[in-house]
């Protein structure tokens, strides 16, 4: 232990572990690729009013969650706190959206968060991210969530379930939004919550304390307020899913925590988290171009956490496939065997073979016993008598078989073996 230690509600990645990370970002990466999305990366920190606007005045992330610092220049910046604000920031940035629409992007990387950590919450987390941004069209809604699906299910997950709901336009959402208010307002609530009625009355149905979802039944519901267009809109969306083989569940109650969502809304949940069981989320958020000062730009995304599918593919004992494990083992005893071997395993890693060496000169019972637990194949031992011979010893890990073969045909035979 060194006098430090990760910061509360952080871990690191360390390996064997830290290969399921990977593994998990590449598998919901492949399917955007596939669907025509590019890699997008924006910085790590953003000016604080680009989350204030985007995200919302009034939502957790916002008012309670956010990293934010003062520069020496006095520029005032926050740590991520998610990637789609910044995304659309820079889609307007470099012109993208005047481009060919809809601009299809995708990214991966930390997200900062002061939550109260526990199992499932962290401050510094990981999401892979996608946008498709300038386009009002019910299959990029489906097509999104079909990709998530299929990242989910490419990963060996089966016990996620979809949740779906629309939150309404500008037209609609405003309507509802004073029927809810009116109906909040004759309830018995805390102070915190009276507020949150006047500011963001959706995330009231979010609640999750007992004695506020009580009180809720025969509030008014998005789905019922929805206009004639938002209605046709939403059920292109589901039926396009049903006929893409996903199963979903109508939730009427679904808001979710950003302010910006318009519509589609979906989040993606996993019943082996216990109370974070929120593994992916998104929606489609028409207004937020206009909110950070751009034109018109409706657009769809969804942020899936990398640390709870980790979790959640743990809790089904989905074992991923490890990355390329070592192949060969090269184990020198004295100097002149070091130089040797150590040019044949820099020629083998070249030709492809993955390959590690016995570093350190601790004799060949440390040698072996570091060749076995590497999960290599072959070794390779040489000493000062096999080298004035010109060979090396082959040794098959498996068999125990060892054969001496000419060090300059060495790279050749261990390809011949391992092909
Ligand atoms: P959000 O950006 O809040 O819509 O979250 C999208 C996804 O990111 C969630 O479904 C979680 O999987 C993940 N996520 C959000 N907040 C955290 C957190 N504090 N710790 C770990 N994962 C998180």
């Amino acid at each position: 232990m060194s006098t430090f230690s990760a910061p509360r509600g952080t871990y690191d990645l360390i390996p064997p572990e830290s290969a399921d990370y990977l593994a998990v970002r590449e598998a919901i990466a492949a399917p955007l690729r596939r669907a025509g999305y590019g890699y997008i990366e924006t910085p790590g920190f953003e000016n604080v009013e680009l989350f204030a606007r985007g995200v919302g005045e009034s939502t957790d992330i916002v008012t309670k969650e956010m990293y934010t610092l003062t520069t020496k220049g006095g520029s005032r910046l926050a740590l991520r706190p998610e990637g789609t604000a910044p995304v659309v920031r820079a889609v307007l940035e470099h012109n993208l959206h005047r481009g060919a629409l809809p601009v299809k992007v995708w990214y991966s990387g930390s997200q900062y968060r002061y939550e109260r950590p526990q199992a499932g919450r962290y401050r510094h987390f990981s999401q892979v991210g996608a946008e498709a941004l300038g386009a009002e069209d019910p299959a990029l809604d489906a097509e999104l969530i079909i990709l998530a699906v299929d990242a989910y299910r490419s990963l060996g997950l089966r016990n996620f379930r979809l949740l779906l709901n629309s939150l309404g336009d500008r037209e609609c959402r405003p309507v509802y939004r004073a029927a809810l208010q009116d109906f909040l307002r004759g309830l018995d609530l805390d102070e915190d919550t009276r507020a949150r009625v006047e500011i963001n009355p959706l995330r009231v149905l979010d609640d999750k304390r007992e004695a506020v979802q009580k009180q809720l039944a025969g509030a008014p519901m998005m789905p019922d307020h929805l206009c004639e267009a938002c209605k046709e809109y939403h059920e292109q969306v589901r039926g396009l899913l049903t006929a893409a083989g996903v199963e979903f569940e109508d939730d009427e109650k679904l808001v979710r925590g950003l302010d910006y969502y318009t519509r589609t809304t979906f989040e993606f949940v996993h019943d082996g988290l216990g109370s974070q069981s929120a593994v992916g989320g998104g929606g489609r958020y028409d207004g937020l171009s206009e909110m950070i000062g751009g034109p018109p730009l409706p657009s769809v995304g969804w942020a899936l956490g990398v640390d709870r599918t980790v979790l959640a593919l743990r809790a089904e004992g989905v074992e991923l496939p490890q990355p390329s494990r070592t192949q060969v083992f090269a184990v020198p005893l004295g100097e002149e065997a070091r130089r040797a071997l150590f040019g044949v395993v820099t020629e083998l890693r070249r030709q492809g073979i993955a390959t590690d060496f016995a570093y350190g000169g601790r004799g060949l019972k440390n040698g072996m016993k570091s060749a076995n637990r590497s999960g290599a194949a072959y070794a390779v031992v040489a000493g000062e008598r096999d080298l004035a011979e010109g060979v090396v010893q082959v040794k098959n890990l498996d068999s125990g078989e060892q054969v001496p073969v000419p060090l300059d045909g060495v790279v050749a035979e261990l390809r011949r073996n391992l092909a």
